[in-house]
């Protein structure tokens, strides 16, 4: 069943980064905004969602319930898409002591009408057995259970929707990663001459790379890669150094970065420029994938 898109993904678009890590002449570096469809349900949150919702309605289901941190893009986009689209929403999050005060993301979070049900760290480990998500459908029995991060076979699904804006002619495109949900979908459906780099913002992100490699088409598991040199002191973390970066570029491109993911992604392709690890001639996607509600 086709829902009603409570984003507008007409205003997806490619822009030039002129000028960055000063490639001109050498590789053209560009960026994807998807962050333009929503101010809250933005980026690949929405992609991820779409299908997941979908199944909610076949299914007959009220409920949107999912999973995540305090700080979650994924859990605000839910709570907003359910809003809009007339469902009732609940958020298993992570750690009780996140229960008061609230912050702004968990704010936001109830306007949009959602239930906090807070769990213990511990607990919150076991999201994915089989005993505790019973016990969740148990509490919850109008809902439609999505992973955390929308981690699941629909995510997949839609964020391989995104490569209908990804230019045939770029030669690499940049993603940064959280579940790995969004690059497992996009790698995927895109033509294998495409090249997909991977920054995970978490110290030790590279432990992502089995799980992704085990998800892919094995025809698609080729031209990808996993980089976790650019966390800057681990998840979430941020210096002096990001946010001199994010001032400076949102003041040449008009464009706002997140401090978690896209602009630890675009400092290391900066890096990666400097140390020439591209072919001349190359052009580079950078997908800005939303999220700027936890700036
Ligand atoms: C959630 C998020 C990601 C990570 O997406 P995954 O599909 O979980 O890998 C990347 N960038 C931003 C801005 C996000 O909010």
């Amino acid at each position: 069943m086709a829902i009603i898109s409570p984003v507008d993904e007409q205003e997806i678009r490619v822009q030039e980064l002129k000028g960055f890590a000063d490639a001109d002449g050498r590789v053209e570096v560009s960026m994807l905004r998807l962050d333009k469809i929503h101010p809250i349900i933005s980026g690949n949150k929405w992609f991820k969602l779409k299908y997941s919702i979908e199944a909610a309605i076949t299914a007959q289901k009220s409920t949107l319930l999912s999973f995540g941190g305090a700080y979650s893009n994924h859990l605000i986009a839910t709570a907003a898409a359910a809003h809009r689209l007339g469902f009732s929403s609940v958020a298993i999050v992570r750690g009780l002591q996140e229960a008061s005060p609230l912050n702004n993301v968990l704010q936001q979070c109830e306007a949009y009408g959602m239930h906090l049900h807070f769990v213990s760290r511990e607990d919150y480990a076991q999201k994915e057995s089989t005993e505790f998500l019973q016990e969740i459908q148990r509490q919850y029995p109008d809902a439609y259970i999505i992973p955390e991060g929308g981690a699941n076979k629909e995510g997949q699904k839609g964020a391989a929707m995104i490569a209908q804006y990804i230019p045939p002619d770029c030669t690499h495109i940049a993603l940064s990663i959280g579940t790995g949900t969004t690059f497992i979908g996009l790698r995927n459906v895109l033509p294998i001459h495409q090249s997909l780099l991977g920054f995970a913002p978490m110290k030790g992100g590279i432990y992502l790379q089995n799980s992704i490699a085990s998800a892919l088409l094995p025809e698609q598991n080729h031209q990808w890669s996993i980089s976790d040199r650019f966390h800057f002191g681990g998840f979430g973390k941020k210096t002096t150094e990001t946010d001199a970066f994010m001032a400076d570029f949102e003041s040449r491109y008009n464009i706002i970065l997140d401090r978690v993911y896209t602009a630890k992604m675009m400092m290391g392709i900066q890096t990666l420029i400097h140390e020439d690890t591209f072919e001349k001639g190359s052009k580079i996607l950078c997908i800005h994938t939303g999220g700027l509600t936890g700036n």
